[in-house]
């Protein structure tokens, strides 16, 4: 393969000495593509086109940014077989899994087509008289989205569509590890754009680094882990508006009323789906004692119907992990779970195969306190911690550092009730998954899952866009 995917930047696109090649987590010797890496004159020169096309983009009527995003739309949602088979292969996402992805970033872009039309400042009385006070919402300029691997498509999308909506232009630095989604995106975006307004540096932390702490930009919505997120706050210039989407460390609680196949049904979905490395995954599973043996037994059984294999097999459940490393760190905390004294009662094997393969893992016998129940594992491991009521239940629900999400079970409107009112995070869900959330509604957690305005829906324009005050007089 000689063509290197070159990044879009200074109204073209443009290739450099460094290129990364992009695996097949299912079949490491398949090249899915060789990318350019932006180096931190790329980004300078990135910074000062955005400048530029920002004040023509934001000068266009949202009638015409409204029409450019719906065409990108209808692109997405008409490409969608073609780009769900490279995102299952280059990130490992069954396919199943990969044309919804596909389908919700073209939802997404629909919607913020809506937003640019509905965008709206409001009227206030002034307390002073003879005057008119106005509250203008304006885009907050140039912004620099920096995302993670596991949604390579949607996440560039549900960033790149409220920033484009809002009048703002867009520097997106995509995971190394899954360019190929990036890039389409970048190009299909272009086109229904004028240059300049998105542009795309590839490239691994230093790029991100650059353009993070680059003092041209004027926002920066990140997503990924905890380390790189608190790195890219301490990094950033003063004046740059920071909004950080990291990790979880969510619970599934499952009561003694609850409708037991529907809890196991919603615990593989969100444990083991999507090989267990999305951030709303439920990877503590806290069951209350009298339902705990039944099920276990029907989760287990549910774990051992699972097919485990190449992501463009239509009939495999379960992909592989991202990369080696992320296999090896996933197998690390069998060892690290174990050594705790919990008893690993189900899967965790590797599979036979080119790609980094391995069967959903159980753990039980697990304490709160235990690091496999404390850190973000970020692969198909679930524990199961038994409890004796509700309050037992939402007390461990919260005995984490995180705050993404949380889910109950239960037929039990006093126990919905209590969940609601005690549990600590961004988003709780009842007799749901804790995966699979709404574009048009606010997403984000608490404690360290995440920090600023939060994402999607209507909330997005809280990061997107700056108020300014206008006071008139005749
Ligand atoms: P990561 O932090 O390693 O990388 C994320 C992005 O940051 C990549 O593009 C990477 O190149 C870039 N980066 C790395 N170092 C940087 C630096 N110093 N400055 C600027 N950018 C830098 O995360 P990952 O492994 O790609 O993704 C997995 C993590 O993402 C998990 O912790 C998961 O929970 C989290 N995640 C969170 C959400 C959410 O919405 N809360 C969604 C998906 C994933």
């Amino acid at each position: 393969m000689n063509r290197v995917f070159e990044n879009l930047i200074g109204g073209g696109w443009r290739g450099s000495g460094d290129a990364i090649n992009n695996m097949n987590p299912s079949n490491p010797s398949d090249v899915v593509g060789r990318y350019a890496v932006a180096s931190a004159a790329d980004v300078d020169d990135a910074v000062v086109t955005a400048r530029a096309a920002q004040h023509a983009w934001w000068a266009l009527t949202p009638q015409d940014r409204a029409d450019r995003l719906e065409a990108v739309a209808a692109e997405l949602a008409a490409r969608r077989e073609e780009l769900a088979r490279q995102l299952s292969r280059e990130e490992g996402k069954t396919l199943r899994e990969a044309r919804p992805e596909i389908t919700k970033a073209a939802h997404v872009f629909r919607f913020y087509a809506g937003e640019a039309i509905r965008m709206s400042g409001e009227h206030v009385a002034s307390i002073r008289p003879g005057i008119d006070v106005d509250v203008i919402r304006r885009p907050l300029g140039v912004v620099a989205l920096i995302t993670p691997w596991n949604f390579p498509l949607s996440i560039p999308a549900w960033k790149s569509a409220p920033a484009l909506a809002y009048g703002n232009a867009v520097i997106l630095k995509p995971s190394e590890l899954t360019n190929a989604s990036a890039w389409s995106l970048a190009e299909i975006v272009n086109r229904h754009l004028s240059s300049g307004v998105f542009q795309l540096a590839m490239g691994d932390g230093r790029t991100g680094a650059a353009l993070a702490s680059h003092a041209g930009i004027d926002g920066v919505s990140f997503t990924g882990s905890v380390a790189t997120g608190r790195r890219i706050a301490e990094t950033a210039p003063p004046h740059v508006r920071v909004q950080l989407e990291m990790g979880g460390k969510n619970a599934l609680i499952v009561m003694e009323d609850a409708d037991i196949p529907k809890a196991v049904d919603a615990a593989v979905k969100g444990a083991f789906f999507s090989t267990g490395q999305r951030c709303t995954a439920s990877s503590r599973l806290i069951v209350h004692r009298a339902v705990k043996d039944r099920f276990l037994t029907q989760l287990v059984t549910a774990m051992s119907a699972l097919k485990v294999g190449d992501a463009l097999d239509e009939s495999t459940d379960i992909g592989p992990m991202i990369s080696q490393a992320q296999l090896d760190r996933v197998q690390d905390y069998l060892r690290i779970g174990r050594e705790e004294g919990a008893h690993l009662r189900h899967g965790g094997e590797r599979v036979e195969g080119k790609g980094w393969f391995m069967r959903p893992a159980l753990f039980v016998d697990t304490g709160s306190r235990q690091r496999i129940n404390q850190e973000e594992i970020f692969g198909p491991v679930a524990t199961i911690i038994e409890v004796d009521d509700i309050e037992a239940a939402i007390a461990i629900a919260n005995d984490t550092g995180f705050g993404l999400c949380a889910g109950i079970f239960t037929n039990s409107l006093g126990y919905a009730r209590a969940f609601r009112r005690g549990i600590v995070a961004g988003m709780a869900m009842v007799n749901l998954p804790t995966v699979g959330t709404d574009y048009h509604v606010p997403f984000g957690g608490v404690r360290s899952s995440s920090y600023g305005p939060r994402e999607k829906g209507f909330a997005a324009r809280e990061f997107f866009t700056t108020t300014m005050t206008f006071y008139t007089a005749a």
